[in-house]
């Protein structure tokens, strides 16, 4: 485990806060908060680290771009970008929609951090154009890295399984850990990570976007893969995976009234702040899950706070957030 390659850059390890007024605001159980928002790269989130094997990665294969695709608002890209930048790496992102008269927010970011932009106007041709990019800045001597949507690889995912390590020697010893899911490296690095460290939390995975039966078959199959860079692989299964899907209904990056709700109950009550597309969905489920006694008073549930504060100024939530 000693020779996997990662290059150090995230502020570690992310400090446990409880948050005394709002377990009373809920009438609930003990909350605590992990805060991975504050992993230090340009505002910070969960990407960063992943990023810090997958930049290894990229630097061990000699790659000198790093490129990568998501959301106009993708917290991933601005991340990426923000390590190219840093690790002196050209980086090419491909985006979903067209280019705004104004960028704002994690867009506003990447321009900032030198990405150049290449525009899909229709999501389904994402991929197409991610793998025409790819092989065009191949053959232009550009050496591409292809980090992958949400940097959601087996390399990327060895970010949260070790994630999981650091947790367990911060000693607290939560019943239930709670996050945003959407790519699965995030879900699948606590679950492996789970395993190896002897974390016997329930590590549920909030859904942003896909069918709990989706993530289950991504999630299994990431932590399996990622769990052979540890050493002889341990396969995962779909039981092996608790996620949740009742709060996606509306779809990714559709905000609503229980977003809302979330981002105000942390806000007003613990001076914290949600985004819009992950973390407010992740908390409006660990909310809703607390007032139907799915998670117990007696019991004690960590918030793994993923970050994207930054969407909270993008134009299209603006006019939602209060
Ligand atoms: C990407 C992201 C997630 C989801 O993480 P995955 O590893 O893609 O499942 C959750 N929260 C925020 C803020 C993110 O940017």
């Amino acid at each position: 485990m000693n020779d996997i390659a990662r290059i150090r850059f995230a502020h570690l390890p992310t400090p446990i806060e409880e948050m005394p007024r709002l377990s009373k605001a809920l009438g609930g159980p003990r909350i605590f908060v992990k805060r991975d928002d504050q992993t230090g790269l340009a505002f910070g989130g969960n990407k960063t680290r992943k990023l810090e094997f997958l930049v290894a990665e990229a630097k061990a294969l000699g790659a000198k771009t790093l490129i990568s695709a998501g959301a106009m608002q993708s917290n991933h890209c601005r991340q990426t970008a923000a390590a190219a930048a840093r690790f002196g790496m050209e980086c090419i992102l491909v985006l979903n929609g067209q280019h705004p008269e104004q960028p704002s927010a994690n867009l506003l970011l990447d321009f900032l951090f030198n990405a150049d932009v290449v525009w899909v106007a229709d999501r389904k041709d994402r991929d197409a154009v991610l793998q025409h990019t790819y092989e065009t800045a191949r053959v232009n001597d550009c050496c591409p890295y292809l980090v992958p949507y949400g940097g959601s690889s087996p390399t990327g995912a060895l970010g949260y399984a070790f994630a999981v390590q650091e947790y367990m020697q911060q000693g607290l010893k939560a019943d239930w850990i709670i996050f945003g899911t959407s790519s699965g490296g995030t879900h699948a690095g606590l679950t492996l990570g789970a395993r190896l460290f002897n974390c016997d939390a329930r590590i549920l995975g909030i859904s942003i976007d896909e069918p709990v039966q989706a993530l289950k078959a991504n999630v299994s199959a990431l932590a399996s893969a990622a769990s052979e860079k540890f050493g002889p692989r341990i396969e995962f299964t779909g039981d092996d995976v608790l996620a949740n899907d009742d709060y996606c209904q509306a779809g990714y990056g559709i905000f609503g009234e229980q977003e809302r709700e979330a981002i105000n109950l942390f806000a007003s009550n613990e001076g914290l702040l949600l985004d819009p597309v992950y973390t407010g969905r992740a908390a409006a489920g660990m909310i809703d899950l607390i007032r139907r006694g799915v998670i117990q008073k007696n019991e004690t549930v960590l918030f793994w706070h993923t970050g994207g504060q930054p969407a909270l100024f993008a134009d299209k939530y603006q006019p939602e957030i209060l």
